[in-house]
């Protein structure tokens, strides 16, 4: 199970790795695969949030889990907008607000945890159940090459070099492979506690897809990418039942 985590954590890793690579490399933005994937992705994140997510940790622990939710959903809100002066998926088209390496590196920071998260959720979904683990990770891989786009961006905006750009993508890579990481000592964590670590990623997968990534598909002016949230959670559905039935 370990290391089938640390693959699962891997392969996000390396779609989040070739997004960052492709900015570096190619400076130009998959523009229409990009909104398509941000759009599929928000629409499986939160079916996943609603349908499975909520559900199992009140299973798991009861009412005490709206709190554990919410503490994910605020420390999510901390790393990525309090303490982070300016970070937003999608293209960093705000190059003013980017002039400064710091502005960089302090976006950059924000998507560091959120990496991180991201990896923890495979890691303690799979702890749950091999069902709930793999749609977790269908969830981060939908929204992992975006997100590689998305730090490649912020760093070549905030104007460092190409090699720079590759290093911090190899980096917030690395981050989502620490948080899967998390398996070598979950299984050593009790039960209750184990409940209390997914209602926390039920909060912090639920502010990824509502702010993270709706607000860019919102920003679109065409009528179809908003359409595909609602793709998104019928992938989800789909993919739910499949799961299900295979793995009985
Ligand atoms: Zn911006
Ligand atoms: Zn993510």
């Amino acid at each position: 199970m370990t290391s089938l985590v640390l693959l699962l954590g891997l392969a996000a890793a390396l779609a989040e790795f070739l997004g960052g690579w492709l900015i570096a490399v190619r400076g130009r933005w998959p523009q229409r695969a990009q909104v398509i994937l941000l759009a599929l992705g928000a629409g499986f994140v939160l079916a996943l949030v609603f349908i499975e997510l909520i559900p199992t940790s009140f299973e798991a622990i009861g009412a005490s889990a709206s709190m554990f939710a919410l503490a994910g959903f605020s420390t999510l809100h901390l790393f990525e907008h309090t303490l982070v002066g300016h970070l937003h998926f999608g293209e960093e088209t705000h190059k003013e607000k980017m002039a400064s390496h710091l502005a960089g590196i302090s976006a950059f920071s924000g998507l560091m945890v959120h990496a991180f998260f991201d990896g923890l959720s495979i890691s303690v979904g799979i702890q749950f159940n091999m069902l709930l683990g793999l749609l977790v990770f269908a969830a981060v891989l939908l929204h992992k090459f975006p997100e590689g786009l998305t730090i490649g961006s912020i760093m070549l905006s905030a104007g460092f070099s190409r090699q720079t750009v590759i290093r911090a993508a190899l980096a917030i890579g690395g981050a989502t492979v620490l948080g899967a990481a998390s398996v070598v000592v979950l299984p050593e964590i009790d039960r209750v506690w184990l409940g209390r670590i997914l209602a926390f990623s039920a909060g912090t997968v639920l502010y990824v897809g509502a702010t993270d990534l709706i607000p860019e598909i919102n920003k679109c002016e065409e009528r179809m990418p908003p359409l595909m949230v609602f793709g998104g959670i019928g992938l989800f559905y789909v993919s739910d039942l499949m799961l299900q039935k295979v793995l009985g």
